[in-house]
């Protein structure tokens, strides 16, 4: 959105750490339309979601593996509008990171989130690169993501709470770390907007989900995005059980050459009698929200 064309409060703060409070307030409005859009863009092998709060709050969690994603963002943004509100990189791999690339050369960013945690390549170098130039001449915020982080979709008065997003994972700040493997750090958000909720888990490992669920925070979600891609390191059975989705998608390419999403993962799901949605099969995948009951507007 236009920055002019809206108000709404847009906060980001540590419920659990204090870290950081921010709180943006921009001067018109447009009418809330009172729904949720959260639309899983089918980008090949990677993720790239889409997510439209009913102030019209817009936010990209992870890209894609290119450009595709400038074609999907133009499908749901009005062509006037070169402004994202906040964009979370879940972990910088290229099948989440590089759609960014495209996305921060083409779109105005006020809010990014990400791990900070380090990779050794050229397109990483571009990814912090760029975002520091969007920092530099934009004037976006960087936040480091770890769990207890908060983001509040408010309306124009506090009174007004329009849902939130609560960082699950990483446990601990992991800036400037190297990772053995990267996919461990993702960032687990949870969205919940009134009785709905959704969780995003990047491409983390079985063993990252018996962490979060050691935390013993609330992870109950509706619909769950399977972490990386179905792979059967990811998805265990005692996680699945915890978050007891109805829906769980599933953002994979066709064919791809890692067997994605392995049968396995399609057991423990069907298992649970839990829809499955995969964009390799269906396209993209796009779930609208009352706060009540949420549907499958495309399907
Ligand atoms: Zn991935």
């Amino acid at each position: 959105m236009l920055a002019q064309n809206k108000k709404f409060v847009f906060g980001i703060l540590a419920t659990l750490f204090l870290l950081n409070v921010f709180v943006w307030l921009a001067v018109f409005n447009l009418k809330p339309s009172q729904v949720l859009e959260v639309n899983f863009f089918d980008v090949g092998q990677g993720d790239a979601i889409f997510i439209e709060t009913p102030q019209k709050q817009q936010i990209l969690i992870d890209a894609g593996p290119g450009p595709r994603i400038l074609e999907k963002l133009a499908e749901e943004m009005p062509f006037w509008d070169r402004t994202i509100d906040l964009i979370i990189l879940t972990h910088p791999e290229t099948d989440h990171m590089a759609g960014f690339l495209e996305v921060l050369k083409k779109y105005q960013v006020e809010n990014i989130l990400w791990t900070g945690v380090l990779k050794d390549t050229a397109e990483f170098e571009e990814w912090q690169k760029l975002i520091s130039e969007e920092k530099e001449k934009e004037g976006a915020e960087i936040k480091i993501a770890r769990a207890g982080l908060k983001i509040i979709f408010s309306g124009k008065d506090a009174a007004e709470n329009y849902g939130f997003i609560e960082i699950l994972h990483p446990l601990e700040n992991l800036e400037g770390q190297k990772m053995k493997n990267v996919n461990s750090s993702s960032i687990v958000a949870r969205l919940v907007f009134g009785e709905n909720s959704f969780l995003f888990t990047g491409d983390i490992l079985k063993s990252d989900e018996k962490k979060i669920l050691a935390e013993g925070s609330n992870i109950d979600s509706d619909v769950l995005k399977v972490s990386h891609h179905g792979s059967k390191s990811s998805t265990d059975e005692g996680f699945v059980e915890k978050v007891s989705p109805k829906s769980a998608v599933i953002s994979v390419g066709k064919d791809n050459q890692y067997g994605h999403p392995h049968q396995e993962v399609l057991e423990t799901l069907n298992k649970y009698g839990i829809d499955i949605l995969r964009t390799d099969l269906l396209g993209d995948v796009k779930i609208i929200s009352d706060g009540k009951q949420y549907e499958i507007s495309n399907i």
